[in-house]
C-alpha cells in the first residue's frame, strides 16, 4: 500500500493548499491567499481508502492516548 492510494494531492490547488489564482497578482495579494476550500488548506484530501483507514485506526488512537493520560495520572500519585 502506498500513501498516495490514501491521500491524493489536491487537484483545486495542486498541492498547495491555497486557493489557485492568486500567485499571479504579485506579492501583496499572495499575501491575502486563503485556504482552498476544496482541501481545507492541507493541500491533499484522503481517498475513500484513506478515510476508511482513519475511521478504523482513530478509535485505537483515541484509546491509545486515554491510556497514556491514566498511567500520567497513576505515576504522579
Ligand atoms: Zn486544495
Amino acid at each position: 500500500m502506498l500513501i498516495s492510494d490514501l491521500k491524493k494531492t489536491c487537484l483545486k490547488c495542486a498541492g498547495s493548499g491555497f486557493q489557485a489564482g492568486y500567485d499571479e497578482w504579485g506579492s501583496i495579494k499572495s499575501n491575502l491567499r486563503k485556504a482552498c476550500p476544496a482541501c481545507s488548506g492541507k493541500g491533499y484530501n484522503l481517498t475513500d481508502l484513506g478515510e476508511n483507514l482513519w475511521k478504523l485506526y482513530r478509535p485505537m488512537l483515541q484509546e491509545l492516548i486515554r491510556e497514556e493520560l491514566q498511567n500520567k495520572s497513576t505515576l504522579q500519585k
